[in-house]
């Protein structure tokens, strides 16, 4: 889950970074009274979950409040890389010498945190990686380990920062580290972190991002999720508790478990690639999916209008396919979909959920066997409705 700027600076503060201290404004007129508020110049930045906000025309200064109000009303309503701007934040302006690329990431391969700092920040680090890679410092926390100062002072020794900031430097680096850690996350990155010129270190931008799987531990964060950042049918998913994510194939997928969830896409792809058709989504409804769950789970694959076919995919394991035969009957009931439905279940009680199926002789489903003719069956029925 991603944390917004400004609430990834206010999390930032909690542990002792120097952020603006700034505030979120979602009309102009708000963006004004905090302008004049803090008094001299300010910059207003737009609150999306997207990064390069400064290059698409997000992020202003502004030298009055009445300047503030005026950038505000063009930011606010902007879209930047398909997201609206709904609020904007407004800091105190920072008079910046030196621009600073602070990050702490989960490495998956090596299986633990790492550093990330570079004394050239202001140029995206995926940039500079490329340009000037012998720039950047990498550092690999052991979890058991954990950061000790030894750590803190390669890292920044390393980056080359100003002498006199050596100290500052090396106390966010610490700070930023248990951020990471005691917020679950997945990504605590500031960029840039500047020294401005009056020799003080400021975060001015902060982008968090909390693991999905810790957010049961970590309500805080979890409240601060922000809803029209995300398409509606992953708000519903979630809320039914099925893993689902949204892509732009014709074929609605519906499977219980990632691997054959996965392997399902895969066929649906080989079959249908020739003729542009391929999944419409990624979705596991788990395992020990009840009757509410396919229907939720049918629901928000049918709310695509893309969808041309669905091909519902089970293997009951500890899931019976009776159950899940009833659960598309009861969805059925409900949702009265026109596309056509391929289901294959197999597994435990696979005979009794299909005979359960044939029994209510609905309309446009067709049952399969193989996921090979399951995968031909969605694929052909998505064809004839394109
Ligand atoms: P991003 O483009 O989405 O990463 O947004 P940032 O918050 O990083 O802002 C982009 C750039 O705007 C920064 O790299 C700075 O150069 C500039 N900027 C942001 N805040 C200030 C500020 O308070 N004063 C000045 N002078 N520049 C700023
Ligand atoms: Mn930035």
């Amino acid at each position: 889950m991603k944390l917004h700027e400004f609430q990834s600076k206010a999390l930032f503060g909690e542990y002792g970074i120097p952020v603006p201290r700034g505030k979120v404004a979602t009309t102009s007129d708000e963006a004004y009274a905090i302008a004049a508020e803090i008094g001299g110049a300010v910059v207003v930045k737009a609150q999306v979950h997207v990064g390069g906000r400064g290059k698409a025309g997000g992020v202003k200064l502004a030298k009055s409040p009445e300047e503030a109000r005026e950038v505000a009303s063009k930011i606010l309503g902007m879209t930047i890389k398909g997201l609206t701007v709904r609020q904007v934040l407004v800091d105190p302006a920072a008079n910046i010498q030196q621009e600073i690329y602070l990050a702490i990431t989960n490495d998956r391969q090596a299986g633990r945190a790492l550093i990330i700092a570079s004394a050239e920040g202001g140029m995206d680090i995926e940039e500079l990686a490329v340009k000037k890679p012998s720039a950047i410092v990498r550092l690999h926390i052991d979890p058991l380990v954990g950061l000790k100062v030894y750590h803190a002072n390669n890292v920044v020794s390393a980056m080359g920062v100003p002498r006199e900031h050596y100290r500052a430097f090396v106390q966010i680096v610490q700070q930023l580290y248990e951020c990471y850690i005691k917020s679950d996350a997945e990504l605590a990155e500031i960029n840039p972190l500047v020294i401005t010129t009056e020799g003080k270190l400021l975060a001015l931008d902060g982008k968090v991002i909390i693991d999905d799987n810790a957010l049961y531990r970590q309500p805080k964060l979890a409240a601060m999720r922000d809803l029209s950042e995300e398409p509606e049918s992953e708000t519903k998913a979630r809320e039914a508790e099925i893993t689902f994510i949204k892509l732009d194939g014709q074929i609605g997928c519906m499977v219980n478990g990632a691997g054959l969830a996965m392997t399902t896409m895969d066929m649906t792809k080989l079959y249908g690639e020739a003729d542009g058709i391929g999944p419409a989504n990624f979705l596991d409804i788990g395992g020990g999916a009840s009757s509410d769950q396919v229907a939720a789970a049918l629901r928000i694959i049918l709310s695509d209008s893309n969808v041309k076919s669905v091909l519902i995919n089970i293997f009951g394991g500890i899931t019976r396919c009776d159950d899940v035969a009833r659960g598309i009957l009861v969805a059925y009931d409900e949702v009265k979909p026109s596309v056509p439905i391929i289901i294959r279940l197999q597994g435990t009680n696979a005979a009794e959920g299909r005979a359960l199926i044939d029994a209510a002789q609905i309309p446009n489903v067709v049952s399969a066997e193989t996921l090979t003719e399951a995968a031909q069956k969605a694929v052909e029925a998505a064809k004839k409705a394109m």
